[in-house]
């Protein structure tokens, strides 16, 4: 790949409104990619990164910093100032079942320096990590920037056709980055094909009013089983996040079924949320996550990289997907900084990204669909409450195998770390 102007240029074309030039122009601005557009404008790459709303506010789409998270926000020094915004920490969930609650990660155990999840309405950790970015002159966000298709010459990708309410714009780039996510065009405009499969079960999302008579929730989280129906609450401050897990494709039968039914389901399940189900009453106050899972078998060509959803949707088990983007962009700024400041851009250096990233998403993939086909296709089709089996409490007193899952959440596969360059 030739080498790029090093400063953001900005010149008139015929057919376009605009033409930008830059380095490293990166598509969508979530986790992923406002991450990767950090590190790489502290270390001194020109970065433009695109994004197609006009603010960070979306529809939830999670809102979990992992542990992992905080320490690669440590490691450049950010984790104080994050810590000062609202949050609330989630560190040991319980799941009420037959024969006493059951606590299935405990994050308080493990070596870090952050034992919990902190939750954050995601547009302020966006805004947060674009303010930071924004104080390296060599960063710039372009918001309701939708990009519409990969400009291509000899074989190479050399940026993007972008729409703004003012009309069509270039970016034109030594390298492009799609970091747009579960739907991402630019996966499609590069013509990959992701490998799908189907989780067997859609998630609802609301969110239910705090109260006076509000339940004292240890731990920051907890769920419950009842009647082939999962229901889960993690604790916002201000309001409750509820999520009512469903078979694959049963939405419509249990709108049918009407909200008196969802209602009466989650009392099944947990009867200290009846005040607050109360408020429950418009099926607009609910958003359908349809869950998928996917990967694509080559994550690059001349010219692009794909990071996070973009390359491999993953599953809620677990709520990893956020930390998997970001731990995407960390090593893509770990092996791509010196090549794009050195104006030249490998295929080899794409290739080493998806080296280092693909094996720990194919891993906890294939934990996923284990614990998706083994575990909650079953608890999907039973008609009765969460029962533990005794050898499952059993082996959750065993040290080694009671903080596996806290490891495997907290930190994925592979730790990774910022490296300078
Ligand atoms: C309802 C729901 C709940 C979830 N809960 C959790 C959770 O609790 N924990 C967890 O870890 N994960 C959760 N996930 C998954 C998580 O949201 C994703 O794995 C994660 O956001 C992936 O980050 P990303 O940066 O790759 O993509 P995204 O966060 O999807 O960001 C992509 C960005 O690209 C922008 N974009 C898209 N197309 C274009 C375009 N053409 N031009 C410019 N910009 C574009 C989008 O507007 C968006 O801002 C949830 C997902 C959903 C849908």
């Amino acid at each position: 790949m030739e080498p790029t102007t090093s400063a953001l240029t900005h010149e008139a074309h015929e057919d376009v409104l605009d033409v930008f030039r830059t380095t490293c122009c990166i598509v969508g601005g979530g986790p992923g990619g406002a991450v990767l557009a950090l590190l790489l404008a502290r270390q001194g790459v020109d970065v433009m990164l695109l994004e197609a709303h006009k603010d960070f506010d979306r529809d939830f789409r999670g809102d979990t910093v992992h542990p992992s998270t905080l320490e690669i926000l440590d490691e450049i020094g950010l984790a104080g100032r994050l810590h000062q915004l609202r949050h609330v920490k989630v560190f040991a969930p319980t799941l009420r079942a037959v024969g006493g609650s059951f606590t299935p990660f405990d994050l308080r155990r493990l070596k870090t320096r952050f034992p919990y999840i902190m939750l954050m309405h995601q547009p302020i950790f966006l805004e947060f990590v674009t303010e930071e970015a924004a104080k390296y002159p060599n960063f710039r966000l372009l918001m309701q920037a939708n990009v519409l298709e990969l400009i291509e010459e000899g074989g190479e990708v050399r940026g993007v056709r972008y729409q703004s309410p003012h009309g069509q714009h270039e970016v034109r780039a030594l390298l492009t980055v799609g970091a747009d996510g579960r739907f991402s065009r630019v996966r499609q405009q590069g013509g990959f094909v992701p490998i799908k499969t189907s989780p067997p079960m859609d998630v609802l999302w609301f969110r239910l009013p705090r109260l006076p008579e509000d339940p004292q929730v240890t731990g920051g989280a907890t769920g419950g089983v009842s009647r082939g129906h999962i229901f889960v609450v993690l604790d916002r401050f201000d309001y409750w996040q509820a999520g009512y897990i469903i078979a694959k494709g049963h939405y419509q039968e249990v709108r049918a079924a009407g909200l008196e039914a969802l209602r009466r389901s989650i009392l099944e399940i947990d009867p200290r949320f009846a005040k607050h189900v109360e408020h429950l009453t418009d099926w607009h106050q609910f958003s359908l996550l349809s869950v998928e899972s996917s990967r694509c078998p080559r994550w690059y060509k001349p010219g692009l990289l794909l990071i996070g959803d973009a390359a491999h949707v993953m599953s809620p088990v677990g709520g990893v997907g956020i930390n998997y983007a970001i731990q995407d962009a960390v090593v893509a700024a770990n092996v791509l900084t010196r090549p794009l400041k050195a104006g030249r851009v490998q295929l080899s250096d794409l290739a080493e990204v998806q080296r280092q990233r693909e094996w720990p998403t194919r891993i906890i993939q294939a934990i996923q669909s284990f614990l998706q086909k083994r575990v909650i296709a079953n608890v999907l089709r039973s008609q009765e409450t969460l029962r533990v089996p005794l050898y499952i409490r059993l082996l959750f007193r065993i040290p080694l195998l009671r903080d596996l899952p806290a490891r495997l959440i907290a930190f994925g596969i592979k730790r990774v770390h910022v490296r300078s360059a």
